[in-house]
């Protein structure tokens, strides 16, 4: 009973977006909320420009600023938040998209003026892949943005999937006057400053009220929104909760208008954890026994330790500090004897945790990405983490021909770890290192010079689109240096094409070849 109820407390989330959205400024109020920080603007310096190689020691230092935040955990009234940070900007990389599969449920920010942009539309085929439940957020309603029907329309379009409005907006920029909520009935009025006043459905017609609704943007707002009530979707919690239907919440994080409002209604909408597939069936959240996933390794945290930290999603049971367990790989006891919660920018000392929770546990070089641990008599592994599509390949060869064989251990094991993705072309043993960010190239430079002694050397052969092939459509003389033919590590052929353009264009001359994007295959049915 102590397990279910711990477990029905907690919603762990991530919330997505591209580069100056305002991940940071929602996140803030976020910690305002769960009394965490006094007043917003403490959580992370902006990230200086590109990092050069040379300025390692720097990334390092970054880095370590950003594991820290890497969790966020707070109570709020009667729920455990724990909210993932996916990083973006240049820090973006496989981790970003791994963490996206330890989460129940995202918040997508979208920002008002702009629409949706290129890294929201790769955070959110990830989370379409996986099922994941979407909550919505358009932002900056403070300034003149695009209509409110226009960027619905576009999230539609672009992103496939259903929209319904939790609140509709009167106005924007200066016009704003704030926002009808459907859920509360009430309407939401922005005063400029920090208050909200909430008037109720009913008592918009009071004297009081004739100002505000006497105004030709209210009046518009509200002939619009009858039309969206009338004609839009249904809501369905069940379209929610399956991926298919997203609530829109409109607000401005910075005024802050409407993230309180947004804030508890998602709380109470979004999945508690979950049961998970294993390789012994679904394994239930409240199930007794301790079990859980590696989805990150942070390697190099302290240069004067080569400390690894492993980021573990709690699955089932009670983590309890100190306790046995064993690594499903190898059916091996290891004891965490070190855990960690990353709050904020404090690292606290856990002593138990419950499905939903993310804890940091000391890596004696032991895990990999996609390890499970668990305690009790079963032995089970949760499903593999899902192959994410690189978008930028480099041919990779050791600077000294000598080094050879240290040069492929090297690459053998940081592939193994998921720190980048290994190809070879088809007919010979070129080596070609795909990434789904830059970082993942230096962090790559660095840990092979540094723990293999090999120098190694990268020559960009661009940005790619690559798209799997089914093995019986496998003809090398349909491809060449432009459209590259290419093996993954497990031997299926992979199409590395130049650009979107040239993708189109064959497919539109081989309709009969089928092109498989790994971001279109869910890879958990
Ligand atoms: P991130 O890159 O997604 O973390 O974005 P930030 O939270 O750092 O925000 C980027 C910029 O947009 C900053 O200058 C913020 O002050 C600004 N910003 C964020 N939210 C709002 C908003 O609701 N209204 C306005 N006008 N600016 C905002």
């Amino acid at each position: 009973m102590e397990i279910r109820d711990e477990v029905n407390k907690r919603r762990t989330f991530a919330i997505i977006s591209h580069p100056d959205a305002g991940k940071t400024t929602l996140t803030e109020k976020l910690l305002l909320f769960g009394n965490l920080i006094r007043s917003a603007g403490t959580v992370k310096g902006k990230k200086s420009g590109k990092f050069a190689t040379s300025d390692w020691m720097e990334i390092e230092k970054q880095r370590g600023i950003s594991v820290t935040s890497s969790v966020i955990n707070f109570p709020y009234n009667d729920y455990q938040v724990n909210i993932l940070d996916t990083p973006g900007h240049e820090d973006f990389s496989e981790d970003t998209y791994r963490t996206l599969t330890a989460v129940d449920s995202v918040v997508m920010i979208i920002d008002a003026t702009k629409g949706i942009e290129a890294q929201t539309i790769k955070l959110f085929k990830v989370c379409k892949m996986r099922g994941i439940p979407i909550f919505t957020f358009i932002n900056k309603l403070d300034r003149e943005g695009r209509e409110p029907l226009e960027l619905l329309e576009e999230i539609e379009e672009v992103l496939d999937i259903e929209t319904y409005p939790m609140n509709w907006p009167a106005g924007m920029g200066k016009r704003f006057l704030g926002t009808f909520d459907r859920h509360g009935e009430q309407f939401i009025q922005y005063n400029g400053n920090e208050e909200e006043t909430y008037i109720p459905y009913g008592a918009l017609e009071k004297p009081e009220h004739e100002d505000l609704v006497s105004q030709p943007t209210y009046q518009a707002a509200n002939d619009e929104f009858a039309l969206v009530e009338e004609a839009g979707d249904k809501f369905s919690l069940d379209a929610v909760l399956s991926g298919k239907q997203t609530p829109v919440f409109f607000g401005s994080a910075l005024a802050p208008f409407g993230v309180q409002n947004f804030f508890d209604t998602f709380i109470s909408m979004a999945p508690a954890p979950a049961p998970r597939k294993s390789t012994e069936g679904v394994i239930s959240p409240d199930n007794p026994d301790f079990s859980g996933f590696i989805f990150k390794i942070q390697a190099n945290m302290n240069p004067a330790h080569r400390d690894r930290v492993a980021f573990l999603r709690v699955c089932s049971g009670k983590f309890e500090r100190g306790m046995s367990v064993k690594l499903a790989r190898t059916g091996k006891p290891i004891k965490l004897a070190q855990s960690q919660q990353f709050v904020a920018s404090s690292r606290d000392t856990i002593q138990e945790a419950y499905a939903g929770d993310i804890i940091g546990i000391y890596d004696p070089n032991a895990y990999q990405i996609g390890d499970t641990l668990m305690g009790g008599n079963s032995l089970f592994e949760y499903q593999e983490l899902p192959q994410f599509p690189p978008e930028q390949f480099k041919r990779v060869t050791a600077k000294n021909v000598m080094k050879a064989k240290q040069f492929k251990k090297g690459i053998e094991q940081l592939v193994q770890e998921g720190a980048i993705q290994l190809y070879k072309h088809y007919r010979s043993e070129t080596y070609i290192l795909g990434a789904v960010g830059e970082l993942q190239y230096e962090v790559f430079q660095y840990r092979m010079k540094n723990e293999y002694n090999v120098e190694v050397m990268l020559e960009s052969i661009g940005e790619r689109v690559p798209r799997w092939l089914k093995p019986d459509q496998v003809d090398p003389s349909m491809y060449d240096e432009r459209n590259m033919l290419v093996r993954d590590r497990s031997d299926n052929y992979v199409v590395l094409f130049k650009n979107e353009f040239s993708l189109n264009w064959f497919k539109d001359h081989h309709p009969d070849i089928q092109l498989i994007d790994l971001f279109d295959v869910n890879q958990y049915d």
